[in-house]
């Protein structure tokens, strides 16, 4: 008999999830609007301070759909977006009728390079085409960087989405992902650190801005007694049921970034003495990571095996890994969008590798895993 399957990242309930979604049942809120939509709205902002307003919405990818509709992106404009990232970065701009400008990465968050960036921008401008967004991914919950990055959207006022679904927990100088840009989303799917089933939220700093998210959110309804419409709207708006599940989750929040940290001390105990083997980590005290997942890379001249051999090992076991994001310029649906960088992206997409990172994975687990990476250590 097969050992149970041991996932990259799974839902991890706390306890009292289903104390809230019982509420919604018994007082009949089921629905996309009831008490835990505003409460995971007040959970959030709370956590996630500076003035931060919340939307709680249907999903990560219907939050950066909006995020682009309210900063004005619309047929024929073009985006700048992290090629590195997961497709639900890219799409919401072709949703628009938007192009994408793809960005490589540099090598030490694995985020938006600020060179490649600028170079991205100036050219566009000089071609009469001055990009309306920046996409940037705090990717694995490392966050990109911040300062470099802001620098350059206040100096071409061009306005940052910052996209924080890997990322909430983790913090640049203290400050919190999902707080960053002019405006941030979280996504809540079943495999992020805090999940309600699927879910995601629009963070701003303007009530005007929730108000006009929630607004679109919930068919674009005139004020009147009657369906009156006078904008496009969508049906984005987060379940109740689904809301009671991000409040509880809420409550271990903390407890899971803590659990994904010592997932990846555990990778980096293993790995400490391999040469040619780097699992991801800060580049230095600014950044504090909430690992989301945890990865490696793998320098084959000096290991003498490659990514795709410890993946297929641990596969052989029942046990989940996963190569990094392809990059976005690589993909076959965007390949005739413009693409500015050098081979970053590609190189980690080559050599890294996504290893089982779950905030619940038992002792029993991380010996089964051990078990197999002990061959490479
Ligand atoms: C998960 C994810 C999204 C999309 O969120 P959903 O809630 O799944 O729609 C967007 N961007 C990144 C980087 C993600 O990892």
């Amino acid at each position: 008999m097969n050992n149970p399957k041991i996932y990259l990242s799974s839902p991890h309930m706390g306890g009292t999830e289903r104390g809230f979604v019982t509420e919604a049942f018994d007082t009949n809120w089921i629905a996309p609007l009831g008490p835990n939509v505003t409460g995971f709205e007040n959970d959030l902002e709370n956590y996630l301070g500076e003035n931060s307003k919340v939307a709680a919405l249907s999903s990560g990818t219907a939050a950066l759909h909006l995020a682009l509709i309210l900063l004005g992106v619309t047929k024929g404009d073009e985006v700048i977006c992290q090629s590195m990232t997961f497709s639900a970065s890219a799409n919401p701009i072709i949703y628009q009728g938007a192009t994408p400008v793809f960005v490589d990465s540099e090598s030490d968050t694995w985020n938006l390079c600020p060179i490649h960036l600028e170079k991205a921008i100036k050219d566009r401008i000089s071609k009469g085409k001055k990009p309306k967004a920046i996409i940037a991914v705090h990717l694995y919950g490392m966050p990109y960087k911040v300062e470099e990055i802001t620098v350059i959207s206040k100096k071409y006022e061009i306005p940052i989405i910052d996209d924080s679904a890997e990322a909430l927990g983790s913090t640049y100088k203290g400050q919190k992902c999902g707080t960053f840009g002019d405006i941030s989303i979280l996504s809540f799917n079943g495999n992020k650190i805090i999940t309600t089933s699927g879910g995601g939220v629009l963070v701003s700093k303007s009530n005007v801005i929730k108000e006009k998210a929630i607004f679109l959110a919930t068919q674009a309804r005139d004020e009147a007694p009657y369906y009156q419409h006078s904008e496009i709207g969508y049906n984005y708006r987060l379940s109740n049921v689904c809301a009671g599940i991000g409040r509880g989750q809420m409550e271990v929040l903390d407890d899971h970034v803590f659990l994904r940290r010592k997932m990846n001390e555990f990778y980096k105990e293993i790995f400490k003495n391999k040469e040619g083997v780097t699992v991801f980590t800060e580049p230095s005290e600014d950044y504090k990571s909430n690992h989301w997942l945890s990865c490696i890379t793998i320098d084959g001249a000096k290991t003498g095996f490659i990514s795709e051999e410890i993946r297929l090992a641990l596969d052989k076991e029942n046990i989940e890994a996963r190569p990094l994001w392809k990059p976005m310029h690589l993909q076959p649906v965007f390949k005739d969008a413009p693409y500015y960088g050098a081979e970053v992206s590609e190189n980690l997409f080559k050599k890294g590798l996504c290893l089982p990172s779950g905030s619940n994975l038992s002792e029993a687990d991380r010996n089964r895993i051990f078990s197999v990476l002990k061959s490479y250590m």
